[in-house]
């Protein structure tokens, strides 16, 4: 039968890159990550094997880049000059700014270099070009309520965060 319904998937998941490197895991976290099925909250390679899983089942899925989060883009890599960025403070490589991407986006940029005042600034996902292996655990499915439906996001059981 089909369930219109939309669901809250709850998985843990260890995220390693090719190499067998761990990226992230919800392993040190209390709760699994949870998201509202079909909105696009987690990258479309991973949500299209999760959609067929049960709870209980445990499954390697391997993403690869462009299913994941896309091909590094050369445009979203810029030099900047220092007095436009919006912090007056020190900048460090490695620090990161929103700001507006090539198609007026609000996008995360990277400090990847400093040359005297110019500064050299990576737009692209920090995994953008990696392809990835997430190890899950599909821990709990359920309808979505209407208030995460209203708010677009999961819920976790002990209440409202925000
Ligand atoms: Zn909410």
């Amino acid at each position: 039968m089909m369930n219109s319904q939309t669901r809250v998937i709850s998985f843990h998941y260890t995220l390693t890159n090719k190499a067998g490197e761990v990226i992230d895991t919800s392993r040190d976290q209390q709760e699994p990550f949870s998201y509202l099925e079909g909105k696009s909250q987690i990258i479309p390679g991973l949500e299209k094997v999760l959609a067929l899983l049960n709870v209980g089942d445990t499954k390697k899925i391997e993403v690869a880049a462009a299913d994941a989060y896309g091909m590094p883009d050369a445009q979203l890599v810029v030099e900047v000059s220092r007095d436009k960025l919006p912090s007056s403070n020190e900048i460090t490589v490695g620090d990161q700014f929103q700001a507006s991407g090539p198609q007026g986006e609000m996008l995360l940029f990277r400090v990847l270099e400093l040359n005297g005042d110019q500064v050299k600034l990576d737009g692209n996902h920090p995994l953008a070009g990696e392809d990835l292996v997430f190890d899950v655990e599909v821990m709990k499915i359920r309808d979505a309520t209407n208030e995460e439906l209203a708010h677009g996001h999961a819920h976790h059981g002990d209440g409202h965060h925000h």
